[in-house]
């Protein structure tokens, strides 16, 4: 269908045709968007059910990453990169006097993520796919993604994020495949053939339906699965006595209350969520999970006990945890293995992943709500747990406080990080720093007791996305230097560090740089009706709204810098455009009010013709992947500022010196390994180190009420908070408190002039236009190591015991059958 461009607009018109009803000329752009989709999932679906075949053989490694969040990112452009057909694509689009990129926007972003996390895990599938590892992803299929963020007198707003409205031209559902999922009720148990058995009485029984999604490799024909699973009630046509005489509204309540569970996503991405829903959500996508993975599991008809050998399922953070248990219930009461037999073959199929550093974003969940809620695991927690706590008294009689603190279940809750720990293989950090403090800190006595259970995964991200189809100009310099190595091993874009001095290279990253600034500068002019400056520096910091990433401090040192224009006139000061984005989770009212802060400084000093030509600010709003896509090529610098030792990694910060933005960071995450890779003199690094940092909280020597004393400026950058002096009704009292009555924990203050000085390195050192991109190209250079790709084949020999399928040769000819089940892209 893509082999050349005449045979593709022959069949494009063709399939506009019979499939929508339309002619070019009256056909919308959501027509044509629907009409390339279905070509692209007709091109690869033999392929998918070749994949699909020989994940089935026997003695071939499944991984299954299991995850709540999978933030993935329209699909279309990455499609047609991955089959080697956007180039026809984009061509022919133009001949037939078709705006493109008008096509590719009409696709929903589909927000099943919050942030860093959800966004890991879409990276990692594509380079699952892009490897050829057999792989699926498990998730929900959220009915509402993450909210939608809309500014409204410069606070944040949330709308549902309606993805599904159009329908979804990727997923297929899968009705055959469905699952039963139990709640509630009670078990009991018998004695048959000498054999205890338990069985669930009286529970709420909900359907799992899969809907799949292929996850095409570059290049490779391989072509894996992202799985969502959404809810259905488990009878379809049931019957309520009526007891009020409205046995009609009763079933739609009960409709109602069953399809709630893949609803929403919860928008909070460190936080303990306490509700009974969220609890709900997990075990049913590990029940259906495991359900589905055992069922094809049979089909190979092997030995239950080889399946630590044939599949490895990994938990991205604990939200899937009860994993666990749920599969020693599998083997314990439908397969009728023993307790220490089901153990030690959960123990080898399972392992994790770890992502904070927080001690506050562990989460644990009461007893009594699993009780309740899943009787028959929270048996299975319980007997864990006692198991546990006796192995532990083996090595360390007496030690009851050490007992204690590793204890699975204490002081009636459950501690899901404990039962992930003690039911897997392996648990990693996301950055050498993160797997330091996970080893001495956090999970110091895990690590005592087991320590060979520890490895360090540094995150990464897939270059296909973030720099081939998000910076096509810097891609195609980058080949036109270098080759195409890079594109399959892009560790070989060192092979540009070379070329730093090359002038020609320097001059063509300038000007590539300066148009997607002046693309980015179209977006803010549209979206904020703000004009900005493309020769000013663009600093950028994006990401998720949290205390720890000290938006604050951003924010308050931007005020610094106006407060030092408006004083003297005459300061010299490289013009900069500082720009935002983010979502605050809606109930995080602190973060909120930092929004609120931003917005107001930001009215402040754009209207201000005294600094305007000095100073700008922008809050993009509804920060998410395609937006992260237009702003980070368009950046010159990149602020990657959390307090050191509270970002376990970060990914945003390898997406943008992969671009060649210049990283202004702490000590913190991936900062460290990516300082590492660079050298200092292509990374702006200023700030507290991690040990300082634990210092301080440890011996509570820290003042900021002395820095506000004696530091006259900072003294009033705070009380301009707190008097009317920014526009507005809001009193910023709340922020201000936290930083001197609660004392900074966040050391914003103590932080805030170093700050400042790596900033004024940075606006020197960017007047050196050809000394800068030169950073640009070390940094560019050393991000291949930073790919996804060597990150996947990292858990996959290390973790997951998982090798590629052969290369696969599939007859292209008869590619227009869609494979078994229905299809759901319904608006057809
Ligand atoms: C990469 C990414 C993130 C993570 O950013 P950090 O700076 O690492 O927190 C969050 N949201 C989106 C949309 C992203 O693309």
């Amino acid at each position: 269908m893509f082999e050349s461009r005449d045979k593709f607009k022959r069949e494009f018109k063709e399939k506009l045709r019979k499939e929508r009803g339309k002619a070019i000329d009256n056909a919308s752009y959501l027509d044509l968007y629907k009409t390339l989709g279905r070509m692209v999932r007709e091109e690869i679906n033999d392929n998918w059910v070749a994949t699909n075949s020989q994940m089935a053989d026997k003695d071939k490694t499944q991984v299954h990453y299991i995850s709540m969040e999978f933030l993935m990112g329209r699909m279309l452009k990455q499609n047609l990169l991955s089959i080697g057909a956007l180039d026809t694509c984009q061509e022919s689009f133009k001949e037939l006097g078709i705006d493109f990129d008008k096509v590719v926007q009409k696709e929903p972003d589909p927000g099943l993520g919050n942030g860093g996390l959800g966004r890991l895990a879409a990276d990692f599938l594509d380079s699952l796919s892009a490897l050829s590892i057999p792989a699926v992803g498990h998730c929900l299929r959220f009915k509402y993604g993450l909210f939608d963020q809309k500014i409204v007198n410069g606070y944040q707003v949330e709308l549902p994020g309606n993805w599904l409205r159009e329908g979804n031209i990727w997923e297929i559902r899968r009705g055959d495949h469905a699952h039963e999922i139990k709640f509630g009720g009670r078990v009991t148990s018998s004695h048959q053939n000498g054999k205890l058995t338990f069985h669930h009485e009286d529970y709420e029984s909900i359907l799992a339906v899969p809907y799949d999604i292929p996850i095409i490799g570059y290049k490779n024909q391989v072509v894996n699965t992202l799985r969502l699973w959404n809810t259905e009630p488990a009878v379809q046509d049931f019957y309520f006595k009526p007891i009020d005489g409205n046995s009609c509204h009763q079933v739609l309540n009960y409709k109602k209350s069953i399809e709630s569970i893949s609803e929403f996503l919860y928008p909070d991405d460190s936080h303990e969520e306490g509700k009974v829903l969220r609890l709900k959500q997990q075990y049913f996508l590990v029940s259906a999970t495991l359900q589905s993975i055992l069922d094809n599991y049979k089909l190979k008809q092997k030995s239950i006990h080889e399946l630590p050998q044939e599949v490895s399922v990994h938990i991205n953070d604990t939200h899937p945890v009860l994993a666990i248990p749920e599969l020693m219930r599998i083997l314990m009461d439908e397969e009728g293995l023993d307790w220490d037999t089901a153990f030690d073959l959960t123990k080898r199929t399972i392992s994790f992943t770890n992502h904070t550093t927080l001690p506050e974003a562990l989460e644990s969940w009461p007893e009594e709500t699993i009780k309740c809620l899943l009787p028959r695991i929270h048996m299975i927690v319980h007997e864990l747990n006692e198991r546990f706590c006796q192995s532990l008294w083996d090595k360390y009689p007496g030690d009851w406080n050490r007992i204690e603190n590793m204890a699975i279940l204490a002081h009636g809750r459950v501690k899901m990080a404990h039962l992930a720990l003690a039911g897997s293989h392996t648990v990693n950090g996301v950055a050498a720093l993160h797997t330091k403090l996970l080893k001495e800190k956090l999970f110091k006595n895990f690590y005592e007791y087991m320590p060979e259970k520890f490895q360090n995964k540094t995150n990464g991200i897939t270059h296909r996305r973030w720099l081939m189809l998000s910076n096509p100009k810097i891609a195609d310099t980058v080949t036109d230097y270098i080759g195409t190595n890079w594109i399959t091993e892009p560790k070989e874009l060192e092979a540009l560090e070379k070329h730093q001095d090359d002038v020609g290279l320097q001059e063509q990253l300038v000007k590539i740089r300066h148009e997607n600034k002046q693309d980015l500068a179209e977006i803010i002019k549209k979206e904020n009706g703000l004009t900005v400056d493309p020769n000013s520096i663009f600093d950028v910091q994006v990401k998720r709204f949290h205390a720890y990433k000290r938006q604050l401090m951003n924010a308050l040192h931007i005020l610094k810098i106006y407060n030092q224009i408006k004083e003297n006139p005459n300061t010299l000061f490289y013009p900069r455009t500082f720009i935002f984005s983010g979502k605050a989770a809606p109930g995080y009212h602190y973060a909120k009010k930092i929004i609120k802060l931003i917005n107001s400084i930001a009215e402040l000093v754009n209207n201000d013709p005294q600094v305007n030509d000095q100073l700008k600010i922008v809050y993009l709003e509804n920060y998410r992947v395609a937006l992260a896509e237009k702003i980070i090529p368009a950046s010159d610098v990149n602020q990657q500022i959390s307090t050191a030792s509270k970002e376990a990694s970060g990914t945003g910060n390898m997406k943008f010196m992969m671009n060649g933005s210049i990283i202004v960071g702490t000590n913190d995450g991936a900062n460290i390994d990516i300082r590492e890779a660079v050298g200092d003199d292509n990374i702006f690094v200023f700030g507290l180190e991690s040990e300082e940092v634990l210092q301080y909280y440890h011996h509570g020597e820290y003042s900021p009420f002395e820095i506000y004393e004696n530091d006259l400026k900072i003294k009033r950058i705070l009380d301009q908070l707190v008097s009317d002096f920014l526009p507005g009704e809001e009193n910023f009292r709340d922020i201000y408190d936290s930083l001197l009555l609660g004392n900074d924990e966040y050391f914003v203050l103590k932080d805030l002039t170093s700050l400042e000085e790596a900033q004024q390195k940075v606006s020197q050192a960017y007047q050196d236009r050809s000394k800068w991109f030169k950073k640009a190209i070390v940094n560019i250079a050393n991000s291949g190591r930073f790919s996804s790709d060597y990150t996947i084949k990292s858990y996959a020999d290390k973790i997951w015991q998982a090798t590629p399928l052969k290369t696969m040769t599939v007859n292209q000819a008869d590619s227009s059958q869609m494979p078994a089940g229905e299809y759901s892209g319904n608006t057809y």
